[in-house]
């Protein structure tokens, strides 16, 4: 199977396309054809273990690799010293048509860990089978959880280094902690002075300087990135969809052929994008559920056509949705129109403008199959109090979106097919909102406030943030943005 550049001008083998990230003309890398499982597929997938429904979904994009690697990689991926729950991404179910699937239980305790622990493990076998010799050093600028979540993937990974540049004052106290304490021989961490934006620009700045490319080039090495524009990203997501709607149909929650609709909350459209090629393999999704924050561009995009980022920044206490620019709906346009000419005209009105507006045609097509609609910080408190009042489960504040959306879709639509909410983070990985929106005034300092939300709920603290508390930091050093050239090449000295 051959991969194709969303603007139409590149042609790669998997493996290349995993070792590239971003295609030359600034499109994204995306399979030619989605190949349609067998009827009896989702059948036979029901009684495998997550391991083996990852291989299975997999393999059927990645002709280069065999089985047996495939299954050394999930195995190594998915295991017991990586997940607390055999079940990986175990699905729960809230009422009689409401079931969460939860991404968050890989040793970083946000869905990012079920694409970036089997990326490693395809780009050091990518860079085998194009016969790179050169080491590859993964650069990523991180509002949080992609950070923490590359560190873990790549830690100790032959041929590679990893480093990653957080915003000085833009991330939680326990993201930070999660970071500045990473262990691993091949890892790096440096804090940015000032915002997000400021990080990710430097990081920007980083691969687009020659100079750089140059010096390490001298020094054997190439520049990648782990962000999820990186076909290795979205591959591994599409299986926990497979895989929630195989373990619907084993708790006979559904029969054979039935439809779900799934809500997922999503910033850069990634996690959402997965369960529509989930669909373009055979699942049976009726309507994806497209749920976001204050920073509601795509609910506008959805609604109306129009993508314009043109708007106002919010910090909401959804942080990893707090995003202007959706790197992956490229995919979905390219999906949606099948014209690679058509995707780079949105792309390069976007680039121009900071807007596009897609055809009635494009429109009707995303319509039919996507609903969208956002919550503000407030809602979101009262949807995490809600949950947990009337069902007794406790979710974080990117989750609380994804339900606060589906129960008003539902009201306004009517549709109670039985839906899959998506679940990315657990509720200890940002305490203190959820705190704030169980009504708790008085907070714990440092991470004495795990403990208190453990006592107020009764919900037991995840081991690798409980873990946190014996660590002391090991990556203490800060630089200005214009100085991160200096960073990257002391720290792969
Ligand atoms: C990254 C992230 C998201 C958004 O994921 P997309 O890939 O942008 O759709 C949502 N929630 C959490 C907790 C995340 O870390």
């Amino acid at each position: 199977m051959y991969y194709l550049s969303t603007r139409g001008n590149q042609r790669l083998t998997a493996a290349e396309a995993i070792t590239q990230g971003l295609a030359r003309d600034g499109g994204l890398m995306t399979p030619e054809v989605f190949m349609k499982m067998s009827p009896s597929a989702l059948d036979t997938m029901k009684d495998m273990s997550y391991p083996q429904r990852a291989v299975y979904v997999m393999s059927t994009f990645l002709d280069e690799f065999s089985t047996a690697e495939l299954n050394d990689f999930a195995k190594k991926a998915y295991g017991p010293d990586k997940f607390d729950t055999p079940l990986v991404a175990p699905v729960c179910r809230v009422d009689d048509n409401t079931y969460c699937l939860e991404l968050w239980h890989g040793p970083t305790c946000a869905f990012k860990d079920m694409a970036l622990q089997m990326l490693p493990h395809l780009l050091t076998a990518s860079l085998k089978k194009i016969g790179e010799r050169k080491k590859v050093c993964i650069l990523v600028a991180t509002s949080g959880d992609t950070g923490k979540g590359a560190l873990e993937g790549f830690k100790d990974v032959p041929q590679t280094k990893i480093l990653v540049f957080y915003p000085k004052d833009g991330v939680s106290a326990v993201q930070e902690l999660q970071m500045v304490t990473q262990e691993g021989e091949n890892v790096g961490v440096c804090a940015v002075k000032g915002n997000f934006d400021d990080a990710q620009t430097g990081v920007k700045m980083l691969f687009s300087d020659e100079a750089l490319r140059e010096q390490l080039a001298k020094r054997r090495y190439f520049l990648s990135s782990a962000n999820s524009i990186n076909w290795g990203r979205v591959l591994p997501q599409i299986v926990y969809y497979v895989s929630a709607y195989c373990d619907l149909l084993k708790g006979e929650a559904i029969r054979p052929g039935d439809p779900v609709n799934v809500c997922v909350p999503t910033g850069n459209f990634g996690n959402i994008l997965a369960a529509y090629y989930a669909k373009a393999m055979g699942v049976p999704i009726h309507k994806f559920i497209c749920a976001s924050n204050a920073n509601n561009v795509l609910t506008e995009f959805i609604q109306t056509g129009v993508y314009d980022k043109n708007r106002p920044f919010y910090n909401t206490i959804s942080p990893s949705m707090d995003i202007l620019v959706s790197s992956n709906l490229e995919r979905l346009l390219l999906a949606l129109t099948m014209n690679p000419a058509e995707v780079a005209g949105y792309m390069a009105d976007l680039a121009a403008t900071g807007r596009y507006q897609v055809s009635e045609k494009v429109l009707k097509k995303l319509q039919s199959q996507f609903a969208a609609g956002f919550c503000d910080d407030e809602q979101t408190k009262a949807q995490i109090f809600k949950t947990w009042k009337e069902h007794g489960y406790l979710i974080d504040p990117h989750t609380a979106v994804a339900f606060h959306v589906l129960d008003e879709y539902r009201a306004k639509t009517g549709d109670m097919t039985p839906a899959i909410a998506v679940s990315t983070a657990s509720p200890f990985k940002f305490c203190s909102a959820v705190l704030d929106a169980l009504g708790i005034r008085d907070k714990k300092p440092g991470l004495d406030i795990l403990d208190q939300l453990s006592e107020v709920t009764g919900c037991p603290i995840p081991a690798p943030l409980a873990g946190l508390r014996g660590k002391t930091p090991r990556f203490k050093t800060w630089v200005e943005k214009e100085d991160m050239v200096e960073q990257v090449l002391e720290m792969l000295n």
